[in-house]
């Protein structure tokens, strides 16, 4: 019999509880210092103030030795941002689960290998041939050693030479943001490759999708200051994170996230409610507009979305809120390609809460309130799409490539020459249901690039205007300026 998610969960936190780590909820998916640009991106970012040991004395948090939770994370923005790849691969979601586990100065490297290597070999039977781990191989710039203490601890609890590799910054150095707590890291993979011992280390560093991230160990040992310097924490804590869903489909022995409990339920309504040909399954296709990939990205949006909007946030136009209209204009657009008629959205938050419900109890309280809103946001979205492709096919009349929208015109466009109801973003939606070309990182370039070319004006800007433009705030956030106060609140779409 397959182990349910629920199972898996359970499992996870009850491990860790009987090696004395204190279960703490899932914090909401606002960042406590909402700088409006990104959301909770992993287990850790409560903890903040414990790693930089600032909690305030006698406080629970400042008491916690060792910790465990499930939390909610999304990333769809700031450093952490998955939104191209989800729905087109099987293993990126805007909205996951991530299991972790964490010691605040207590133990340290090796017993947080040792418990983790059990926990998947022992309770949950992954057999050890199919693991592969990764070290962090030093970076001499930063004049960081490899880490051969993690690669000695691994040998020393039986995996064989050949399946342990050192990598560099980039996959095993983590951090949560530009500044803040980070520290090498160590990862466990999943080969699903039927040559289970060919060229590992080129297939890792290739992202071979064969190969699945599972369980990322990271070592908190610096912080990341505004300059950019590493300065040594007060102590060193180590912050595990594993992803529910990437587990589950182990677990469940699928080759995909999607095959997995956490999805299939939300499948068959899709299916109902569209009454269109059931999901395909796991064929990974890269076709961009196929049946699959939009019976993907709704569940994946639907998921998120109702953990949004359960933790207060609500389709809008400025920081957070702007994100989630984002998003859910996303998963209307998607329902064009399986024919959903009105409400398919809507339809979709019982099924989540009742998937997501036990373990986030917030979720139950308001499925009607959730829904109410995503049909009056529908109505808003059908009458906007409809303004901007009428001055999307005007632009395109008068441009002389039919296919492709320029900077130039997408900027006049959203400016308002043609229509007033328009963002860039929706554009880049619109051109997509139209087979468009339409570069929209090019069109933000361009709009940073005005922006770079006169700094100073944006600074005064920042103290003056209740709302900067995202331009202005991406500056900002690249020369390091703290985004703390409201005046950071954006509004990217408007
Ligand atoms: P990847 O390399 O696959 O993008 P990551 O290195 O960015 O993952 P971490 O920041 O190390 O991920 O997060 C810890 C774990 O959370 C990962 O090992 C993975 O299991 C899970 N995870 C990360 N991002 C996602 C996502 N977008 N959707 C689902 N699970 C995720
Ligand atoms: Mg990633
Ligand atoms: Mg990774
Ligand atoms: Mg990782």
């Amino acid at each position: 019999r397959r182990l349910s998610s629920k199972k898996i969960r359970s499992q996870f936190l009850d491990f860790f509880r009987s090696h004395d780590h204190v279960f703490v909820p899932s914090s909401s998916v606002v960042p406590s210092k909402d700088d409006g640009s990104y959301f909770v991106n992993a287990g850790m970012n409560q903890f903040k103030p414990i790693f930089l040991g600032t909690t305030e004395p006698g406080s629970d948090m400042a008491q916690l030795k060792r910790a465990v939770n499930s939390q909610k994370c999304i990333r769809v923005g700031g450093k952490h941002n998955d939104l191209k790849d989800v729905g087109r691969d099987l293993t990126h979601h805007t909205f996951f689960e991530m299991l972790g586990s964490w010691s605040f100065g207590d133990y340290f490297k090796r017993e947080a290998c040792v418990m983790a290597w059990q926990l998947l070999t022992e309770v949950y039977k992954i057999p050890a041939d199919q693991l592969l781990v990764t070290y962090f191989g030093g970076n001499t710039e930063l004049g960081l050693e490899p880490d051969e203490e993690c690669r000695e601890i691994w040998l020393s609890i039986g995996v064989p030479g050949n399946r342990v590799f050192p990598l560099g910054m980039k996959d095993n150095f983590w951090d949560m943001g530009d500044c803040g707590p980070c520290g090498p890291c160590t990862e466990i993979h999943l080969n699903r490759g039927l040559d289970a011992s060919a060229n590992l280390h080129e297939r890792l560093m290739a992202g071979d999708p064969g190969i699945t991230e599972l369980w990322n160990l990271v070592f908190m040992q610096f912080n990341r200051e505004l300059d950019g310097s590493l300065r040594a924490l007060p102590a060193c804590h180590v912050d595990t994170g594993m992803g529910l869903e990437r587990l589950a489909a182990v677990l469940q022995g699928v080759s995909s996230n999607y095959d997995t409990d956490l999805f299939r339920p939300i499948f068959e309504v899709i299916q109902q409610v569209c009454d269109c040909p059931p999901y395909g399954g796991a064929t990974g296709s890269d076709d961009k507009h196929s049946i699959d990939t939009a019976y993907r990205i709704i569940a994946d949006h639907s998921r998120m979305l109702t953990v949004a909007m359960g933790d207060g946030l609500v389709p809008g136009r400025k920081g957070l809120d702007a994100r989630v209209r984002h998003i859910m204009y996303r998963a209307f657009m998607h329902g064009f390609a399986l024919n959903a008629p009105r409400g398919l959205l809507a339809d979709l938050v019982p099924v989540v809460v009742d998937s997501l419900g036990e373990a986030f109890p917030e979720l139950v309280a308001v499925p009607h309130q959730m829904q109410d809103v995503i049909i009056t946001t529908e109505q808003r979205y059908s009458e906007q799409m409809k303004e901007t492709e009428k001055s999307m096919k005007k632009a395109l009349k008068a441009s002389s490539v039919p296919h492709q929208l320029s900077t130039q015109e997408a900027e006049r466009i959203v400016k308002g020459f043609y229509g007033s109801t328009t963002n860039a973003d929706l554009l880049s939606l619109c051109a997509e249901s139209m087979g468009v070309q339409f570069d929209v990182d090019a069109f933000h370039n361009h709009g940073l690039q005005q922006v770079r070319r006169s700094p100073t004006s944006v600074r005064s800007l920042a103290k003056e205007r209740p709302a900067l433009n995202q331009y202005e705030v991406e500056y900002l956030l690249q020369r390091g300026v703290p985004p703390t106060d409201d005046t950071f609140k954006y509004s990217t779409f408007n």
